[in-house]
């Protein structure tokens, strides 16, 4: 069995449209990356391609199997863009 380093809701996962994947950023500095495609097959772990660690997404699933689609908010998006 597979122990979590943690469980983030897809809310706070930033969603890259380009790629169609949700990510989170890891401890050793790279990102859990999880697809939509994933999201949509009921898949709900995260993985960072650079260390080992995994974490477990909390979302709701049929609502993804619906086609829905949880957008990032741009919200914060436009705040770092003033910010920066
Ligand atoms: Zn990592």
């Amino acid at each position: 069995m597979s122990v979590f380093h943690d469980e983030i809701e897809i809310e706070d996962f930033e969603y890259d449209e380009d790629t169609e994947t949700y990510y989170f950023p890891c401890p050793c500095g790279d990102k859990f990356a999880i697809t939509k495609e994933d999201l949509e097959n009921g898949e709900e772990v995260a993985t960072c391609p650079s260390c080992s660690l995994i974490v477990k997404v909390v979302y709701d699933k049929e609502s993804f199997m619906c086609g829905e689609i949880i957008e990032a908010p741009s919200s914060e998006t436009k705040v770092e863009l003033l910010q920066s």
